[in-house]
């Protein structure tokens, strides 16, 4: 890490009142200073940690990679091979086009089942998703998983939306996937109309598809089958080949998430020509590859993905680009080094102490819940008490021996290390659920509650200044690190975690009258955040996005009471000027300051079940009474809801 002075200063912008826009208060001049690099969509806090992240990783690479160090010759190789500019435009389309054949070849639709499962086993993701998870009826054990997948747009609304802006976007990516056909080799019609033939494909797939609000109730998703249930659901696709192609170990139910989709995926292959359902395929491939290719593959992925859809004007350096794959394909091979160089014991212990605190403070702050009778209140005690904490990075690394990763073969060693994380999926199908396992390597910048596992994730990636300073006091932690831990806890009890029991089954603890009033009280934070505009015909979706806001909101008001038991009522001595719970407040503000492109922002809106940052900060702090009182805000100031605030947790 760069060493980042600790400094009681907290730097704001003393031209807006804090009551009037404390996002504005806090994070301009952090956003003055730190405007967007021209290969970022958005820029923020926890951007420039995650680059910070990536030029560890990219030292320890770079030795690696020179055999100065006594590293695996895996990583080493499949750095070096990814670094190879020159070879990957020598060679073009060549390193996909023996896979482009054996599409081409497919003769017949009741082939389509053996191919699929081929495509879907190197990460290509045509039509649905297979792998594993954890039974939801009992999260012991783990079972086969089917269901939506196979768009080339970021997800339904882009397909369904009506606005112009939206058949803007469709009408570039069609003509995307037409230049891609292109510089595959077919002629500007022929192209075209293979491109056409695609949308409508997806189309008919995304009519099918879940909303992002839909797929984050569990009740929507699960619905757990005898596998005869998916032979009748989808009778002319050739499940058995399929299955036999992917490798799973056989099973006799599995949970079929998205039934309708899959029904349409059979009905879509039914009414498609042979050759639009192969250039669809085809498509998916080359979408996947891009990439990894020539420049022009590159340039034309990067033209749609990253000009259109996010607003960047430039393309990641490539060593960027092959951090990011080298982590993706060998994380936690990789993840071992960025945890030597950046990730102590001191950090360890030290976020220990704060997950304790913030345990007991949502444990106090459950007794103080006045619309929760006794029995829900007693079963939500006992779930909290069974939450796993895990921090840093794994027990036990995983394996990867044996992963072939070839020296000069990039898109090979991609399709092999997805092959490698596919059987290793499927091969959990049967067995018991690992509750050890990690779901992001160590450099991540995030963290997540695993509501099957019953779990609180942080990666060394994200315990690093200024957002866990050990250098730092305890207000400035405990409102950016503290509220980061309270925040994912509180998912244990948000519209979708409240729906699982302390042992990670899908099982209703509540009281029927308990369960309406916390409906009702999540109601006023749907159409609290629903109301907030992101673009000209985007506003926040308050359904999708209402677990994160409740998590939000539930972690700062947990983590101030944290802090005001760690500081035992030494609460309104100042430091650079601020008290406690104002350095509290700024110091949960300055996590999110970002700068982010106007078509990030519409993007992100779409797809995000986050809030944009600066309503993660206003719509959290305006509900709050301890933010009003700190800073001595007036009633009628627009950071004060006063009667309309929503409090559920
Ligand atoms: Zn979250």
């Amino acid at each position: 890490m760069a060493a980042e002075k600790p400094d009681a200063a907290l730097p704001v912008d003393g031209a807006v009142s804090p009551c009037e826009n404390f996002y504005a208060y806090a994070c301009n001049p952090w956003m003055k200073a730190n405007p967007s690099p021209a290969d970022q969509s958005r820029w923020g806090v926890m951007a420039k940690i995650a680059l910070e992240n990536q030029n560890i990783l990219k030292d320890a690479l770079e030795k690696i990679a020179a055999g100065n160090e006594p590293a695996t010759q895996r990583i080493g190789d499949f750095y070096r091979a990814c670094m190879d500019e020159t070879t990957a435009d020598e060679k073009k389309a060549e390193p996909i086009k023996p896979i482009l054949r054996v599409i081409n070849d497919v003769q017949r639709k009741e082939d389509l089942g053996a191919e699929i499962a081929a495509l879907h086993s190197i990460g290509v993701r045509v039509f649905f998703g297979f792998g594993s998870q954890a039974d939801y009826q009992n999260a012991k054990q783990d079972i086969a998983v089917v269901g939506q997948g196979g768009l080339g747009l970021p997800n339904r609304d882009f397909y369904l939306r009506s606005g112009d802006k939206d058949g803007q976007i469709r009408k570039d990516y069609v003509a995307h996937i037409g230049k891609s056909f292109e510089l595959l080799g077919d002629i500007p019609a022929v192209a075209q109309a293979k491109a056409d033939a695609v949308m409508k494909i997806e189309t008919q797939l995304a009519e099918q598809s879940l909303s992002l609000a839909q797929l984050r109730d569990p009740h929507l998703t699960h619905h757990k089958q005898p596998l005869a249930e998916l032979r009748a659901l989808a009778p002319d696709f050739d499940w058995a080949s399929y299955l036999l192609v992917s490798g799973a170990p056989s099973f006799t139910s599995l949970n079929i998430s998205t039934p309708e989709f899959i029904k349409a995926t059979d009905r879509v292959i039914q009414a498609s020509s042979l050759d639009d359902v192969k250039s669809y395929l085809s498509w998916q491939v080359v979408r996947f590859f891009s990439p990894l290719l020539s420049k022009d593959f590159v340039d034309e992925d990067f033209a749609f993905y990253g000009k259109t859809l996010n607003g960047v004007p430039e393309n990641q350096p490539r060593w960027k680009r092959c951090v990011r794959l080298t982590d993706q394909a060998l994380g936690e091979d990789l993840g071992q080094y960025y945890v030597k160089a950046a990730f102590g014991p001191q950090h360890k212990e030290r976020m220990l102490a704060l997950v304790k605190n913030l345990r007991s403070a949502l444990d106090e702050d459950i007794d103080t819940l006045a619309w929760m009778g006794p029995t829900t209140r007693k079963q939500a005690h006992i779930k909290l008490a069974a939450i796993l904490d895990k921090i840093g990075y794994p027990e036990h690394w995983r394996d990867y021996s044996s992963l072939e990763i070839k020296s000069g073969d990039l898109t090979g060693n991609v399709g092999r290390a997805n092959r490698f994380e596919a059987k290793r999926e499927l091969g959990k199908i049967g067995k018991p659920h690992d509750r050890a396992e990690w779901h992001m390597t160590p450099p991540t910048v995030n963290a997540y509650y695993n509501p099957t596992e019953n779990d609180i994730n942080f990666p060394a990636g994200i315990m690093q200044p200024p957002i866990f300073d050990m250098a730092m006091d305890d207000a400035v932690n405990y409102g950016a690190i503290g509220m980061v831990i309270g925040h994912e806890i509180t998912h244990g009890f948000d519209n979708q975690g409240r729906k699982y029991d302390k042992d990670g089954n899908l099982a209703d603890w509540w009281t029927e009258s308990d369960a309406k009033e916390f409906t009702s009280r999540a109601q006023c934070v749907v159409d609290q955040y629903g109301a907030y505009k992101v673009a000209d015909d985007v506003k926040i979706n308050g359904e999708a996005t209402l677990g994160e806001n409740l998590a939000d909101n539930g972690g700062v008001r947990i983590a101030l009471a944290a802090l005001h038991k760690a500081l035992k009522g030494k609460k309104d001595a100042k430091l650079g000027g601020f008290t406690a719970d104002q350095r509290f407040f700024l110091g949960f503000a300055n996590v999110w300051c970002s700068n982010a492109r106007e078509e990030a922002k519409r993007t992100l809106a779409l797809i995000d079940v986050h809030s944009i940052a600066e309503f993660r900060v206003n719509g959290v702090v305006s509900n709050s009474e301890a933010f009003a009182k700190a800073f001595n805000c007036k009633p009628t100031d627009p950071m004060v809801r006063g009667d309309k605030a929503c409090r559920v947790w």
